[in-house]
C-alpha cells in the first residue's frame, strides 16, 4: 500500500507501517494453552482454574469478567468469580482479605487475579497482603515484582507481557535498541521495562514530568506508549522505521483509540499495533497462559517438598 498524504515534520516512509493485530497471535497461544490444559486436566482428574475477585461492581468489569470467564471455557480452564460485598471501605477490605484467603487455600483454583480499579478507599495493599504469590498470575506482589526485576523467574502483568510479545512479534532487533517506555506504571510501564533491559535493550521510561518527550522519543528504535493520554505520540515524533506498540485505551467522542496517532504514526513506523485489536487480545490470552504455568508451577513446589519429606532421616 503506498502512503497518500505525508507528514509536514517526519520523513515519510514509502509504504505503510505493518499492523500488528493481536487475534492472529491470540488464537495461536490459546490453541497452545487449551493442549497443555487438557493433559493437566487428564493427569489431575480436573482442570485447571482462575478465580477472579469482583470488589465493587461496575458496568465494564462486568463486561471484563464475561469475557475472561467465556476466554476460559474455551480452553478448558475452570472460570469462576467471588463477588466481594460490603457497604464500607473497611468492610470490602475485610470481605477481599477473607475471599483471597479462601482461594489460596483452594487446591482447585491456581490463579487469582482482582478486578482493577478497586472501589475508592479500598486499599491495594490489602489485595497484596492476602494474595499468595504462586497464585498472582498478574504479577501485581512485590515478589513477582522483584523476582522480574532481578531477572528470576516469577509472574509478569499480562499487560505488559502482551506488550512485550508484540515488540518481538514486529521482528524488531532488541539487542542494543533503543527503547522508550511512556508511563511507569506497576502494571505496564516498569514491568515493560525491567524486560526489555533484561532483553539488553537501552531503555529510557517517560512519564508525566519528562522534559521534551519529542526528544526522547525521536531517538528510538522501540517506543511503547501506555500513559492513557489519546494523540500523545504522533508520527512527526518518530524516528523511521520505529516499531510503535501502543498499549492505551481511551474512549473519545464514543470510540476506543490508543494514546499513538495511528494515520500519522504509521506513515513512519515500521510496524505498528492498532487500537483496538492489537495489545488488548493478547493480554487476555496471555492471562490463560498464566494460569497454566501456576498450575504448573504448583505441581513443582509440591513434589520439590514432597522429595525434601521423603529424604528426610
Ligand atoms: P496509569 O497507572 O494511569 O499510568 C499512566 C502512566 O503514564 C504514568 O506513569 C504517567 O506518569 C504517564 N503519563 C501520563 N500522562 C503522560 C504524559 N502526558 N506524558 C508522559 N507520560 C504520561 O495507567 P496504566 O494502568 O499503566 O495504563 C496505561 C494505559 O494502558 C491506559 O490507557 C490503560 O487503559 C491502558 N491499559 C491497557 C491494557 C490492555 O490490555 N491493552 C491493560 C491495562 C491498561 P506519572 O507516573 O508521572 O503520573
Amino acid at each position: 500500500m503506498t502512503a497518500t498524504r505525508s507528514s509536514a515534520a517526519a520523513p515519510v516512509a514509502a509504504t505503510l507501517a505493518r499492523r500488528l493485530e493481536g487475534a492472529p497471535f491470540a488464537t495461536e497461544i490459546r490453541e497452545r494453552v487449551a493442549a497443555d490444559v487438557a493433559t493437566y486436566a487428564k493427569a489431575h482428574g480436573h482442570p485447571p482454574g482462575l478465580a477472579v475477585v469482583v470488589c465493587g461492581r461496575s458496568a465494564p468489569s462486568m463486561v471484563y469478567l464475561e469475557r475472561l470467564l467465556k476466554a476460559c471455557d474455551q480452553v478448558g480452564i475452570k472460570g469462576s468469580f467471588v463477588d466481594v460485598e460490603g457497604e464500607t471501605p473497611a468492610q470490602q477490605e475485610r470481605g477481599l482479605a477473607a475471599a483471597i484467603t479462601r482461594l489460596n487455600d483452594d487446591r482447585e483454583v491456581n490463579g487469582i487475579i482482582v478486578q482493577m480499579p478497586l472501589p475508592t478507599g479500598v486499599r491495594l495493599r490489602t489485595v497484596i497482603d492476602a494474595i499468595d504469590p504462586l497464585k498472582d498470575i498478574d504479577g501485581i506482589h512485590p515478589l513477582n515484582a522483584g523476582l522480574l526485576r532481578l531477572g528470576y523467574e516469577g509472574f509478569i502483568p499480562a499487560t505488559a507481557h502482551a506488550a512485550l510479545e508484540m515488540v518481538h512479534r514486529s521482528g524488531v532487533e532488541v539487542v542494543g535498541a533503543n527503547a522508550v517506555v511512556i508511563g511507569r506504571s506497576p502494571v505496564v510501564g516498569m514491568p515493560l521495562a525491567s524486560m526489555l533491559v533484561r532483553e539488553h535493550a537501552t531503555v529510557t521510561v517517560c512519564h508525566s514530568k519528562t522534559r521534551d518527550l519529542t526528544a526522547k522519543v525521536r531517538g528510538a528504535d522501540i517506543v511503547v506508549v501506555a500513559a492513557g493520554q489519546p494523540g500523545l505520540v504522533t508520527g512527526d515524533m518518530l524516528k523511521p522505521g520505529a516499531v510503535v506498540i501502543d498499549v492505551g485505551i481511551n474512549v473519545v467522542n464514543g470510540k476506543i483509540v490508543g494514546d499513538v496517532e495511528f494515520e500519522s504514526a504509521e506513515r513512519v513506523a515500521t510496524a505498528i499495533t492498532p487500537v483496538p485489536g492489537g495489545v488488548g487480545p493478547l493480554t487476555n490470552a496471555l492471562l490463560l497462559s498464566h494460569v497454566m504455568r501456576a498450575a504448573q508451577r504448583q505441581d513443582d513446589v509440591t513434589e520439590t517438598a514432597a522429595a525434601r519429606q521423603d529424604s528426610r532421616p
